[in-house]
């Protein structure tokens, strides 16, 4: 049989017939399809819930989408974000982007999001902002983490980019009360645009300054200047901003894969519930359930070897790939890193729940393309392997 990627995008016709759409317009920078995906992003996240007035800002990636979360919200040099060192670096790079610095902390090895109890020993002085991360697409724990940054008085922008479409406490991610939320449309992610993503926030000042910086710090963008009554050529420069805007090349995908988002999930779960009853008797730590009522986007799929299993992870990864199966591992934690490791003077034993995560986790293959063939090869593979 062919080799099973580990992640494959799905883009269908109404995607393709879009793109061309923009690409005939003769507009095929940020524009009307963008303005057009900001809106409907607003609207799928306001009628999921209380019909809110949110602010979203399209931006090339959502990396670019928490460096203008966290600059809008005024950290800088002396500064400290509180992250978990279980992710991906970008959640931790762009604080540095800002001259501030990072403090990761532990994971709780349940959820493998950033344990409240970890932040709360972390907070110091320099302390501005936390950073979680809804690790996998399972929301983390926001009521505990939101409690603490009320009551020291600290920003929360939360790192979506797993966790669309999450929620928490029976609300869709990107409406809880944190300061910003910045979903990803990465290639690999629950919906794509090949590359871009998501700032949303329901403070005005922050959503303003975000659509200013994300092209080059003008006060009016070139759609606005095409558009507008005013003398077309007029901007001013109020700050030195960044090359952050989405496409409308991009922006065209977002608006048929937001349509297909519940639906992408719906598939999603049904292949993690198809894993776990096929693992149910297998030496393996399962991956964690939302609670009751809440919703997990499933972007990973990550197992763990039980300390009985009788092999190694590395060795096990070598196996699935031997039997054509591609799979992954999310994440090397931070604290490994050179950068990391050496910036901040960082030990394995800093870090025991992470670390140990790590050396047991893979990610399998979880994408609405798979067919329940394709499922139950990957499931048989796994029982293989473990013979
Ligand atoms: C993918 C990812 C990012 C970065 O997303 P981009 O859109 O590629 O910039 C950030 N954080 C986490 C946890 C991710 O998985």
């Amino acid at each position: 049989p062919p080799f099973l990627p580990f992640a494959l995008p799905e883009i269908g016709d109404d995607e393709i017939a879009e793109v061309v759409d923009a690409l005939k317009s003769g507009w095929v920078t940020t524009g009307p399809k963008t303005k057009r995906f900001e809106g409907d992003f607003a609207a799928w996240l306001g009628d999921a819930t209380r019909g809110e007035q949110l602010h979203c800002v399209a931006v090339n990636s959502a990396t670019a989408g928490l460096h203008l979360a966290l600059e809008a919200l005024g950290i800088g040099p002396g500064d400290e974000v509180i992250t978990t060192t279980h992710t991906f670096t970008a959640t931790a790079e762009v604080v540095r982007y800002l001259g501030a610095d990072v403090r990761l902390v532990d994971i709780d090895p349940a959820t493998l999001n950033i344990d409240p109890a970890a932040v709360r020993a972390a907070i110091t002085p320099r302390t501005k902002a936390i950073l979680p991360v809804h690790y996998a697409g399972l929301a983390a724990d926001m009521p505990a983490l939101l409690a603490i940054a009320r009551e020291h008085g600290l920003k929360v922008v939360e790192d979506a980019a797993h966790a669309l479409p999450t929620t928490c406490g029976g609300q869709l991610v990107g409406t809880l009360d944190s300061d910003a939320t910045v979903f990803s449309f990465y290639a690999n992610k629950t919906i794509t645009t090949g590359e871009g993503g998501m700032l949303v926030t329901r403070d005005a000042a922050v959503a303003q300054r975000a659509r200013t910086m994300r092209l080059h710090g003008m006060n009016r963008d070139a759609f606005d200047r095409f558009t507008a009554k005013v003398p077309s050529w007029y901007y001013e420069v109020v700050a030195p901003g960044f090359k952050y805007n989405l496409t409308d090349i991009a922006a065209a995908l977002g608006l048929h894969q937001l349509k297909k988002a519940h639906a992408f999930q719906q598939r999603r779960a049904a292949i993690a519930a198809a894993y776990d009853a096929a693992f149910a008797d297998l030496p393996l730590v399962l991956p964690p359930q939302p609670a009751a009522g809440d919703r997990h986007a499933w972007h990973l799929y990550v197992l763990r070897l039980a300390d009985d299993a009788g092999i190694g992870r590395d060795r096990f990864i070598e196996r699935l790939f031997d039997a054509g199966i591609g799979c992954s591992v999310h994440y090397i934690p931070l604290h490994l890193h050179p950068y990391w490791r050496d910036r901040y003077a960082l030990q394995p034993g800093q870090f025991p729940h992470s670390q140990h995560a790590y050396e047991r986790m893979l990610s399998l293959p979880i994408y609405t393309r798979m067919s329940d063939d394709d499922v139950m090869r990957v499931a048989q593979a796994v029982r293989a392997a473990l013979r």
